[in-house]
């Protein structure tokens, strides 16, 4: 099945000029990461803080460089940043992050920056771009005689909905959303989280969707890849990751989930600090918050291997065989 976007090995090192005891020190937010997301379908990318997911949208859509491994889109390798070819890339995948008021200009009315990319792309005549932010306005449920107002205007999540007009402006065939809800109130996130879906149905738009709240990812991935500490430690059909997580660090995320139709689960609570990707523990970086973890845990690190079809996990626990039993139980 051809992948609109696959990252093959990713690996992003960063120099920490005051790093662990002050001293210089490298950091892998990214550390060996293969992914992919099929046209017209939703990859959530759920981790906490520092666990590189955020890394992992820039490194998708070439705004940064990998050190190691390479991006494809489309069945091309990622042109290098702010050359002409990434610039004509850029039209066709877009990034929506946390923040709209940082993500506007609050001198332009939100028109003119909705219009901005089909500006810069040379697309259509102006009289036609004009028609098509009126059409773009309407796709994102504000009102045409919006266009004349300025950011400071809006609400947080009408400026979101900004955001995402001028996103979809070039008709991208990919999203890559970084936390697009998290800087909203709850009743706002969910109808953003509505009109996201509704332009991937009627669009066919592909997602990368980052976000810390598994909540959220639930109501709009398809599949889903769990990071920790740079590395993916399970990835499969948002259906399974809800159903029957195999990885005890997805395990303890979906606890906290009330998943409806599905029993209770006893909350797991993560002990120990949580990740810092400057102070990498040995083994699997799990470990130390892990309530399963045996001795080969502080030594071994587990692959990401294929438990089943579709179905991928690094953890020593979790074989094929233990996924059986966990499914027939
Ligand atoms: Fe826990 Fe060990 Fe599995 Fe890591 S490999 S998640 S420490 S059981
Ligand atoms: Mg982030």
């Amino acid at each position: 099945e051809p992948q609109l976007i696959e990252a093959n090995d990713l690996v992003k090192t960063y120099t920490m000029r005051r790093g662990v005891f002050g001293k210089p020190s490298h950091v892998r937010a990214v550390d060996g990461v293969s992914l992919s997301v099929a046209p017209k379908t939703t990859l959530g990318i759920v981790g906490e803080s520092g666990s590189g997911k955020s890394t992992m949208g820039r490194l998708l859509l070439g705004l940064e460089a990998p050190t190691e491994g390479s991006v494809r889109f489309d069945g091309e390798a990622m042109p290098a940043l702010r050359t002409p070819r990434w610039r004509s890339l850029r039209a066709r995948m877009q990034l929506v992050f946390q923040d709209p008021l940082a993500a506007l200009d609050r001198r332009i009315s939100i028109g003119a920056q909705i219009g901005e990319p089909l500006a810069i792309h040379a697309v259509g005549s102006e009289e036609e771009r004009r028609g098509r932010v009126d059409e773009l306005l309407v796709a994102v449920g504000l009102r045409r005689d919006q266009a004349e107002r300025y950011p400071h205007e809006l609400s947080g999540g009408q400026r979101q909905r900004v955001v995402i007009a001028r996103a979809i402006a070039t008709s991208p065939e990919l999203l890559v959303c970084d936390e697009p809800v998290s800087a909203l109130d709850v009743s706002i996130q969910a109808q953003v989280i509505n009109l996201l879906r509704d332009l991937q149905e009627k669009r066919g738009i592909a997602m990368a969707f980052i976000s810390h709240d598994l909540k959220v990812v639930r109501n709009i991935a398809d599949r889903v890849a769990v990071m920790y500490l740079g590395r993916i430690v399970e990835e499969a059909a948002s259906e399974d990751i809800f159903r029957s997580p195999l990885h005890p660090y997805t395990q303890a995320l979906v606890s906290s989930v009330p998943v409806p139709g599905t029993a209770l689960r006893d909350r797991i609570i993560l002990q120990g600090e949580p990740p810092n990707p400057a102070a990498r523990p040995a083994g699997c970086a799990f470990h130390p918050r892990c309530g399963h973890a045996v001795e080969r845990c502080r030594v071994e690190t587990p692959e990401f291997v294929t438990i089943e079809a579709g179905r991928k996990a690094a953890c020593h626990l979790v074989t094929s065989a233990s996924a059986s039993t966990l499914m027939e139980s």
